[in-house]
């Protein structure tokens, strides 16, 4: 079907001309010799006004149910009442799908937690076509951002052997039916599939490094899956996941590539999708913009751990947990520190070696490792990454100290025997940068079709 995009139209690239649109109605409006009709397309946020002279096309009636989708043919045409606006008055209109009245998203606003329960239906909203228009730019941006700077992007498994870096709980991928008569572990796991334990990925950062190993500079971006029970607004058990991995990087460049590559997005954005940003400014989070706009114009804040367990003491603030050296940091300590006290990103770094994973490079004072987290406003950690341990001994010992089985991971250790060298990188919780740049405030709506525990539609 030969028709234009309203994004196009509504640019005003095709004034005066006989256009064929197609979208779905999201409004309408009857009166005595005319009727109006919104149609949105998805490719803009605003509606394309139909003017429908019912004296010339007859009973429009069909033409003004909610959700309907439509075949629009008609002239392009200044606005009558907006002022700079266009709009298309139909010469003929095909009902191309019909929308029953008992369709859910008639009233203008519902709830988030409604629109939850009809995932199948919630994009035709405002809200989500702008959070998903935004998405799919932010996802392009950052494959830019990285191919533009000589990055590989390299496609790691999603179904694994080993339990990565321990990080998180990870689902099982069996075939085996219910009720599976094995009296051992061993056998069970002999006779399943892959003929061993397997699972789905928590990360494809060892397989990264392998890589980067060889290419130099590369990037992942898919799934990765974790069994996490928390029910919190941050947390998926399926999430999108972006994991840069370069070969000779030491910590403050792996500090760095993530700020230009959060300020690149960010700007990019900002550039594709004012009308979006405005929307959520307007409906989500009041200061947006000038939020995103002092991202990219002002250096993020670093941040000793031991610093930051400083600042958490002397706080005039009653925390939940614990926060000694030695503690990781809760989501309150977090936004305490991002918020309060910066009110910009912050990388934190040289966490304690005892709450960080094996793979990060131990510092010289024995206590610590070149680890960062990204925290920011509003969310939290977006960024988890580190320096790599590239010493095969120092690696060895870590992995022994955390009960770790080497034959496991007799891969990943070739790296160290095998041309080693220092290396970083880090993972990008994406659907976290989507709620940062949207203000969307559960994770839950950033995603078609979101998993958590307990929910899987
Ligand atoms: P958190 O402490 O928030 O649970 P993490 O430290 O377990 O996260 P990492 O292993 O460092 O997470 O993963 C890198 C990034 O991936 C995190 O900074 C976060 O943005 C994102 N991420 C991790 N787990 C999840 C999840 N369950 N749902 C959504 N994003 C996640
Ligand atoms: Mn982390």
């Amino acid at each position: 079907m030969k028709h234009i995009d309203i994004k196009d139209i509504l640019a005003k690239q095709y004034n005066g001309q006989q256009v064929t649109v197609c979208g779905w109605v999201r409004a309408a409006r009857d009166s005595k010799t005319i009727a109006f009709v919104s149609l949105n397309d998805g490719t803009s946020l605003e509606h394309l006004q139909i003017v429908l002279d019912k004296a010339a096309l007859g009973d429009v009636s069909d033409y003004l149910r909610m959700g309907a989708a439509l075949k629009v043919e008609g002239q392009v045409v200044d606005a009558v009442v907006k002022e700079g606006g266009v709009e298309v008055n139909a010469t003929q209109v095909t009902v191309l799908g019909e929308c029953p009245p008992e369709y859910p998203l008639q009233k203008k606003r519902h709830t988030m937690e409604y629109l939850r329960t009809i995932p199948q239906l919630r994009l035709r909203t405002n809200t989500f076509n702008a959070v998903f228009r935004v998405r799919s730019v932010l996802a392009g941006a950052l494959h830019r951002f990285f191919q533009e700077r000589g990055f590989s992007y390299i496609h790691t498994p999603l179904i694994t052997g080993s339990d990565c870096e321990g990080a998180g709980e990870m689902f099982r991928v069996t075939t085996h039916p219910f009720a599976t008569p094995y009296t051992n572990e061993e056998d069970y796991y002999a006779n399943d599939f892959f003929g061993k334990k397997a699972g789905l990925s928590v990360s494809g950062q060892l397989e990264g490094e392998m890589a980067a190993m060889a290419m130099g500079k590369i990037y992942t971006f898919g799934p990765s899956f974790r069994a996490e029970k928390s029910n919190t607004p941050r947390h998926l058990a399926e999430f999108w996941h972006l994991e840069p991995e370069v070969a000779f990087a030491e910590l403050p460049d792996v500090i760095e590539l993530a700020e230009t590559m959060i300020k690149y997005v960010i700007k990019d954005v900002m550039e594709r999708c004012p009308a979006e940003l405005a929307f959520f400014e307007q409906h989500f989070e009041a200061g947006l913009r000038d939020k995103l706009n002092n991202i990219v114009q002002n250096d993020f804040a670093i941040l000793d751990y031991t610093d930051a367990i400083d600042l958490l003491a002397k706080a005039d603030v009653e925390f939940q947990y614990p926060h000694e050296w030695g503690c990781d940091l809760q989501t309150e300590h977090e936004r305490y520190i991002t918020e309060k006290v910066f009110n910009k990103p912050v990388f934190v770094i040289n966490y304690p070696k005892a709450i960080k994973s094996f793979y990060m490079k131990q510092n010289a004072d024995g206590k610590t490792v070149a680890a960062t987290d990204l925290l920011v406003p509003g969310v939290g950690e977006i960024i988890g990454g580190s320096e790599r341990e590239a010493d095969l001994g120092k690696l060895l010992a870590a992995m022994r100290e955390r009960n770790m089985p080497e034959e496991a991971y007799s891969d990943y250790i070739d790296l160290r025997r095998f041309g080693s060298c220092p290396h970083g990188g880090f993972g990008l919780g994406f659907d976290r940068l989507v709620m940062y740049v949207t203000g969307m405030s559960n994770i839950r709506d950033v995603l078609l079709f979101p998993r958590t525990v307990g929910s899987l539609r």
